[in-house]
């Protein structure tokens, strides 16, 4: 029997729970998170692979395949390096029909107009898009919401051994190349900066994958808060904040706002979608 496969049995007959719907499902599969896509020829990170239940696992499937997607984004990716190996664009443009259309052909025009704000120029023979600036869409918007809840609770078994409870709280927001490209830096991970944060391994045989996924993590306030914050290559990132105490970070947010002496927030809860309301994704391989 492979590797793989004892691992996956050992998982399964010991009847562990879901890590990502709270514990309250007996895990039948295992998720890996990152999804193995995202990486380059599959290699994913020793060690993130998580019991899942099947609507966990296979409800977030088109999510995870965004995400991948997004990770392929290199600066200067172009339809034939995307397209390399994987059938990553054909599932994509299978799942989400019409979405390379107004990533790519469409923001030809728009490509330009953002690489002009930023004061960018292509190098000779390359094209607008092929800056790599993402049109940011709402499917992606979603998929990246979705998969940022997931990846925070995959790091908070990792971290603490528990499963992330159904109460627990995410706040939420991404960002992409083009802001670090407009700014020279993202801003929301400066205002991190002076956070004590670890970086946790993320290895496959020794090799180092931090050029495709790479985050930092923190914990703070007895276990009460966790800080996650996460980038993929050049392409995008997110921050999320974390606490399994109900109501602890909508406390803390009503706090700030009043200090700040204003009533919005940069970050988003992530509420929790249940498997059925999950885009119904192709069945898990
Ligand atoms: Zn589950």
């Amino acid at each position: 029997m492979g590797e793989a496969k004892q691992r996956k049995n050992k998982l399964l007959d010991a009847q562990v729970p879901c890590i990502f719907c709270g514990g309250n499902a007996i895990a039948t599969t295992e998720e890996h998170c990152p999804p193995r896509a995202l990486f380059r020829d599959k290699q994913w990170p020793e060690g993130y692979v998580f019991p899942a239940c099947h609507p966990c696992n296979g409800g977030s499937s088109n999510d995870d395949l965004m995400v991948a997607f997004l990770a392929k984004l290199q600066p200067g990716a172009n339809a034939e390096t995307l397209n390399k190996g994987s059938g990553l664009m054909r599932m994509v443009h299978r799942q989400f029909p019409g979405l390379l259309q107004k990533m790519m052909e469409s923001s030809a025009v728009e490509a330009r107009a953002q690489a002009r704000r930023l004061g960018m120029r292509p190098a000779p023979g390359q094209t607008y898009q092929e800056l790599g600036i993402v049109n940011v869409t709402d499917a992606m918007d979603e998929c990246v919401a979705a998969f940022a809840a997931k990846l925070s609770k995959a790091v908070y078994y990792q971290q603490t051994s528990r499963i992330f409870p159904v109460d627990g709280s995410i706040m939420f927001q991404w960002f992409t190349n083009a802001q670090r490209i407009e700014h020279g830096r993202i801003a929301l991970l400066d205002g991190l900066a002076g956070l004590a944060a670890m970086s946790p391994p993320k290895q496959r045989a020794g090799k180092d994958l931090k050029d495709q996924f790479d985050y930092l993590y923190s914990q703070g306030e007895n276990g009460e808060l966790h800080v996650l914050q996460v980038v993929f290559g050049e392409v995008f990132g997110f921050v999320t904040i974390f606490s399994p105490v109900p109501g602890r970070l909508e406390a803390m947010e009503d706090r700030l706002k009043a200090r700040a002496g204003r009533d919005d927030s940069p970050f988003r809860f992530l509420g929790d979608r249940t498997a059925t309301e999950q885009n119904p994704g192709p069945p898990e391989a």
